[in-house]
């Protein structure tokens, strides 16, 4: 069983003529409420893939429906708590001409205690792995707890933020980074090579497996000496959110299922291909049979 620490928020989606300015009051003419949160995500996408996941998260009382979305996709939800308090989400507009504005607000994505670190710990077996993002807090106490329980730490230090450098990021078994998140971790910038940003993050972290994305110019796997590449299939975009959530769900699956890691790189790349030709992000996560389809 894989468990994965990670956020679960409510999209709410409003389609605006333009974005709302200082004082206005505007009328939306399309509103959608929808399941996200980039741990919420890869939970979603590592069960269509056929993975075994345990999601740990919290939901305000009145959001149940997130968690039975989940559910019935087959991620274990029993380590989903209803608590008194608001669920995580975000606001977005999007306006005619694609430009979107966001606000964040974490809620109860924010308030795991020391107590529920422990609990979950508790509950593992040594040799499990342990995957988390970067949008709940108290992961500085979780890895050297995790690390030292014999668990296998997965990390997506998604969304990059300061804190991430705090991190006993040495603790990790496996990092997936997109460009941002290699930039960020390395001090190099985005746009620095793709091999260059590779050879910096082995630097920093020479004991880890690390996988980095780079959209559609595919992704790098290294570990020790080993270097990898796997090329992203040429599609045709149209909404590349969660397109990393859908690879790294993927790739842990077929992770769990023993595949050589070449196959999991293929495996996770033609999942994300498929879901950034949809709209959506927890929405556009293809299931197994349509990567089983793609692969053949
Ligand atoms: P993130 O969503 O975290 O920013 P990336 O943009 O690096 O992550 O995308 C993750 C993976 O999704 C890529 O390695 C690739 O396999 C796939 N992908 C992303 N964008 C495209 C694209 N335009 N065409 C094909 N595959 C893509």
């Amino acid at each position: 069983m894989l468990h994965n620490f990670g956020s679960i928020n409510l999209d709410h989606v409003y389609r605006v003529p333009h974005l709302v300015r200082p004082g206005e009051t505007l009328a939306s003419h399309d509103y959608r409420v929808g399941l996200g949160g980039k741990g919420a995500n890869q939970s979603l996408a590592m069960a269509k893939a056929g993975g075994h996941v345990c999601h740990w998260g919290r939901l305000g009382r009145q959001d149940a429906w997130a968690r039975d979305i989940l559910s019935r996709a087959g991620v274990d939800v029993s380590h989903v708590a209803l608590v008194d308090a608001p669920s995580g989400h975000a606001i977005i507009q999007v306006d005619d001409r694609a430009e979107n504005a966001i606000i964040l607000f974490p809620g109860a994505n924010h308030g795991f205690r020391r107590a529920d670190l422990n609990e979950l710990v508790a509950a593992t077996q040594p040799g499990d792995w342990l995957l988390t993002q970067n949008e709940c807090l108290g992961l500085d106490k979780l890895f050297p707890l995790a690390g030292d329980h014999g668990l296998k730490i997965a990390f997506n230090p998604a969304p990059m933020t300061e804190d991430v450098l705090k991190l006993p990021l040495t603790r990790c078994q496996l990092v997936f980074v997109n460009r941002t998140e290699a930039a960020g971790i390395t001090g190099l910038t985005p746009d620095a090579g793709g091999e260059a940003l590779l050879d910096a993050l082995v630097t920093r972290l020479p004991a880890t497996e690390v996988v980095l994305t780079l959209g559609g110019e595919g992704a790098w796997y290294q570990q020790g000496n080993r270097r990898l590449h796997q090329p992203a299939l040429s599609v045709k975009a149209v909404d590349t959110t969660g397109a990393g959530d859908t690879f790294i769900g993927y790739y842990m699956a077929a992770l769990q299922a023993q595949l050589p890691i070449d196959a999991c790189l293929k495996r996770a790349s033609i999942a994300a291909a498929l879901a950034v030709q949809r709209p959506g992000a927890a929405e556009s996560i293809p299931n197994c049979d349509e990567v089983e389809r793609a692969i053949k």
